[in-house]
């Protein structure tokens, strides 16, 4: 792979994106820079996250948790432009992939209707090689199914009961930290963003027990992905078309 066309352009036709995810900090690795992006050019971007990731931190209580991380993602939101952030409460560390998971992010997109959703890696590893963890990959497949039961009105018919209707707006899914990212977004002058709205997560940072460095975690990443895009800074992503 040579510098500069190792990485398509992620197409960025388009308004509205809902970014599904299984926990608080899941978009903060790498994906929110380019939501900063997104956001700046008057794109509508919306997070929905599975869990209030109450099983986080070693050290602290869930119910105790659950509230902080709530509030340091409504944090992270707002540093990249996004002000709506809502909780679907499924089990942080338990996340079944199924048909209640399915239909409460069909939900979802109905209701909020983008033309493309964001989530992360279903991939059983990381691009590192190491393990991707099991709520990761169950929200993962669950929003690719999802994207497409939302347009299906005879599937989860109790969401027509709410008064929602199918939507089948959705473009494609864009997967963060996939180990088969061909495309990618430059971020280059939105990194610094990025970096900020993972700074967002100081208690579950400083839960970790670990040296951590957001700044350098993220810049190296993304520096990286812009050296296969030709740019500075870039945010891998794998599009499946739905
Ligand atoms: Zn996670």
């Amino acid at each position: 792979m040579t510098e500069g066309d190792g990485l398509q352009a992620v197409p960025e036709d388009w308004q509205r994106a809902l970014a599904v995810v299984a926990h608080p900090d899941d978009l903060e690795y790498g994906a929110a820079s380019a939501v900063a992006k997104w956001t700046s050019q008057g794109k509508w971007v919306g997070y929905v996250m599975v869990t209030k990731g109450e099983a986080g931190i070693d050290g602290m209580h869930p119910d105790e948790t659950a509230p902080l991380r709530v509030k340091e993602e409504m944090g992270s939101a707002a540093v990249v432009g996004v002000d709506t952030v809502e909780f679907l409460d499924h089990k942080d560390g338990v996340i079944e992939y199924g048909l209640p998971l399915r239909r409460d992010i069909a939900g979802a997109i109905r209701r909020h209707k983008p033309d493309i959703v964001i989530t992360a890696s279903f991939h059983l590893k990381w691009p590192s090689g190491a393990l991707n963890m099991a709520d990761h990959r169950a929200v993962g497949e669950a929003v690719l199914d999802a994207a497409r039961d939302a347009g299906n009105r005879w599937i989860f018919t109790d969401l027509i009961d709410e008064g929602l209707e199918p939507w089948n707006g959705v473009r494609f899914v864009a997967v963060a930290g996939s180990p088969s990212a061909a495309h990618a977004v430059d971020v280059s002058d939105h990194i610094d963003v990025g970096v900020a709205s993972l700074l967002e997560h100081d208690a579950y940072i400083k839960g970790l027990g670990r040296e951590f460095d957001p700044n350098s975690f993220l810049k190296d990443n993304a520096s990286w992905a812009g050296a296969e895009m030709g740019v500075d800074y870039a945010t891998r992503f794998e599009i499946i078309n739905v």
